[in-house]
Formats: C-alpha cells, structure tokens, sequence
C-alpha cells in the first residue's frame, strides 16, 4: 500500500519587483529592435565588446559620481563570499572604459564600440522604469573633434527612422571644458547661496559638492529660482564655444533639429562638452530615450591615460513602448506546419523534414510532435498561424507523396512527389 501524502502547500516564487521577464509573445519585437541596431552599428563600422554585468563597487562611485542618484540611493551592491564590495552594473561607460584600460584598447587606437544589455537600478518602479532595464550602449574612443559626437548623434537619428519612430526631439547642450565649468561652478554657487531658502534637501547637500545637478531638479518650487539662474553658455571658454559651433554646423548640414536646452546637465558626473537627450512626449514622465555625450576625462579618471570619448546609452523598454504603443507588431510565426498523420508517417516525418530543411534554409518550419488526430493538428497549425501545412498520412508514405493544403487562402488540397515539393514551396511562399 502506497502512502499517500498531500503534496505540501507551497508558495509561488514571483519575479523580483521591477525586474520583468521578456515573454514569448514579447520577444519578436525585441529582436526586430536588437537586429535593427546591430545591422545599423555594423553599417558605421562599430564593434561589439560584452562586459560582465558584476564589477567592482569602487568602479561606478569612482566613474560616475558619489553624489549622484546612481551611487548614492540606486545601486545594487553586496558582499561576495570573500567580503569584496561588488555591484551589479547600473550603467555600461564605467565597465566598457575599465575594460578598455585593463586590455590597452585606448593605447594610440580609436575605438567605437557598442554593447548591449541588462542593467540594474533600485529606483520606484513604474511605467518606463524598472530594476533590471536595457540598453544600448555605444562608446567611442580617441576622437576629440566635434564630427564624433555628430557621427553619434546621425547614428542615433538614422535609427529612429528605421524603426518608424517619429515623435522625437533632440535636446542639446554643452557643459563646457572642465576649466570653463570651474568657473561658472562659482558663479552659480554664489548664485545658489542667495537663494538657499529655496533650496530642497537633496540641493542643499548638492551645493558644495555637484551643484550643476541642481539645475536638474525637478522639484517645482525651485524651477523659477532655476530659470533665473546664470546661464553656463555665457562662460564657456572659446575651446568649448568652438566645439559646440562645430557641432551645431556639421546637424546643421545635416538637416537634424535640435533644442539648446541650457538645463540639460546629465546625471552622471563624468561628462564634459557636448550633452544630449532625445526625447518623447508621449511616454509620459519617463521621456528620455537615448541620452549621452562626452567624457573626455574619465579614461584618465580610472587610470589610463589622457583619452577623449563621447558616447550614449538607449534605454530599451522605453523605444519599444513607443513601438508598441504606434501599433508595431513582429511575428515569429512558422511558414510551413508539418502534419503527420499515423506511425509510419511519424516515425519518417523529422528525418524527412531534414532533408527539406537542407533544401530550404531560411523557411521556418514547424513540425507536429506529440501525434493527436488528424484534425487536431490541422487546427494546430491554424493556430500557428503558418500559410502552409504539409501532411504526410499513410497513402502519401506509401505513395512518397506530399499533401500542400494552404490555410490562409482558399485553394484545394494538392498532393506533390517528394522531387516537386521545393518547387512547389517556392511558388507559394
Ligand atoms: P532618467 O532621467 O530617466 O532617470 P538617467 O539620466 O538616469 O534617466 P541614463 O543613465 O542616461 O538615464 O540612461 C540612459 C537611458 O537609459 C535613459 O535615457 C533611459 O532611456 C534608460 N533608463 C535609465 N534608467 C532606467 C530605468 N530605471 N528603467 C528603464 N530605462 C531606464
Ligand atoms: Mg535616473
């Protein structure tokens, strides 16, 4: 006698909170989307480089700032079974350019590099923003002239026209060398200071130590106070005047609209020069889909020697939420279904669709497996959404035949001989 025991209750695993599974029906879109990209980096000659999504600590409060949101209340960070303080990546430039300095990719070389994948925040989450998120990263390296950070900026645009998307704006800005920002960093904290009282908490620690990020803040009580404030553009030395003009001329001859948005400062600290955003209005808040520029410093910041960047990062989610959102949809449906109808037609079936494999490539082909009736596995590859089955029962075995029954059009049932079949596919499809 078997004793029979209730299984135990047991609960549910769910996916962490802001970290989101890509399901099969999701999935189609994000490879339209990763293809796109990857066939457009490869077409302005840029090269792949995969980081490990697990760095150092020291690295991104070291990169991107110890007084900025990323560092100070967003990362990931834990204790590995050795006690060092390791975090998972919240953004790509750090690794990329510690990967850069640790392999000699900077020593007398250009570099323009992409990467692509998850990265981790502990931010709300909320549409557009999540825990585990995606992007595209590009990074370039020892270029200091204007015509790279433009070359990025088309790259951007080019892309934005072959996924269709319409509803987006470029902002622009320059921050200047970092000698013309010391000394519009005093200007402005002078500036603060007069108006501490109507300072919030976060700007208040941000006045000594990052004040340019309190031109960022969105709190609205401070937004008057911000729009008053002295305007960086008017203390930039002429090296970064230059840059910028050089900049502006080559989008304009290019024909790529822009918005100078004297407010656009970035998050991260490491940037220098030339800041952008492209933007949409119809994500709501988190409107920012693409957002970069230069870094000239931070090779050196992290120990290497003296190497100009400029790059940006995508934020996935958000582009494929204005793809979805414009009605975009991909499908990874199978052209031809396979019916096999009976043992022998069974047992012959995938060494016989092998064959027809070889002949045709790049035709997707679903074959029936787990048997069932013969009208079963016709409403299977109805539901497949295939255009063609291809039924293999007893007499077409016997007769080394194959039946054609196309499911999306009305037609009769034809049966070919194994020799006619590829013949026959091609017409169809
Ligand atoms: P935001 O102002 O929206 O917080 P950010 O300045 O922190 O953005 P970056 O670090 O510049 O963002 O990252 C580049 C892009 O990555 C953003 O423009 C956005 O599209 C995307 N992104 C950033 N954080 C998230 C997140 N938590 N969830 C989804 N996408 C994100
Ligand atoms: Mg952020």
């Amino acid at each position: 006698m078997t004793n029979k025991t209730k299984p135990a209750k047991v609960n549910k695993i769910q996916s962490i909170r802001g970290m989101h599974d890509v399901l099969p029906e999701q999935s189609p879109l994000w490879q339209f989307f990763e293809s796109t990209v990857k066939k457009l980096l490869q077409s302005y000659a840029y090269s792949e480089i995969r980081m490990p999504v697990v760095e150092s600590t020291d690295l991104f409060c070291r990169s991107i700032g110890e007084v900025t949101d990323i560092v100070e209340k967003e990362m990931y960070t834990f204790e590995d079974r050795n006690g060092d303080s390791l975090t998972l990546r919240p953004e790509g430039t750090a690794s990329c350019v510690r990967s850069g300095i640790q392999h000699g990719l900077f020593h007398n070389q250009q570099q323009r590099l992409w990467y692509m994948g998850p990265m981790f925040r502990h931010e709300r989450p909320q549409k557009g923003r999540y825990r585990q998120f995606h992007q595209v990263g590009i990074e370039t390296f020892g270029m200091s002239s204007a015509d790279i950070d433009a070359e990025l900026i088309l790259m951007s645009a080019r892309l934005w026209k072959l996924l269709g998307i319409k509803d987006v704006r470029l902002e622009l800005n320059t921050l200047g060398t970092s000698e013309s920002r010391a000394a519009y960093r005093q200007v402005l904290v002078d500036y603060l200071n007069q108006h501490k009282e109507i300072l919030d908490e976060d700007s208040l620690r941000r006045l000594e130590s990052n004040p340019l990020r309190i031109l960022d803040s969105k709190n609205p009580a401070m937004q008057e106070m911000i729009d008053a404030a002295p305007d960086l553009m008017d203390y930039l030395d002429e090296e970064s005047k230059d840059h910028f003009k050089q900049l502006t001329t080559m989008l304009d001859n290019a024909g790529i609209e822009y918005n100078i948005n004297s407010r656009l400062v970035r998050g991260l600290d490491y940037y220098c020069k030339t800041v952008f955003e492209w933007v949409t209005d119809s994500l709501g808040a988190q409107g920012t889909i693409c957002a970069g520029g230069r870094y000239d410093g931070l090779v050196q910041q992290l120990g290497g020697r003296e190497t100009p960047a400029a790059g940006f990062a995508m934020g996935i989610e958000r582009i494929l939420s204005l793809l979805e959102d414009a009605g975009m949809q991909v499908d990874n449906t199978p052209d031809i279904y396979i019916v096999l109808q009976g043992d022998d037609a069974q047992l012959q079936g995938l060494s016989f669709v092998e064959s027809l494999r070889d002949q045709l490539p790049d035709i997707n082909i679903q074959t029936n497996c787990g048997g069932g009736a013969f009208k079963g596995q016709i409403k299977k590859a109805d539901k497949s959404g295939a255009k063609i089955a291809l039924i293999m029962g007893d007499d077409e075995v016997a007769n080394n035949t194959v039946s054609i029954k196309l499911l999306r059009e009305k037609a009769e049932q034809i049966t070919v001989t194994h020799s006619e079949l590829v013949a026959a596919i091609n017409k169809i499809l």
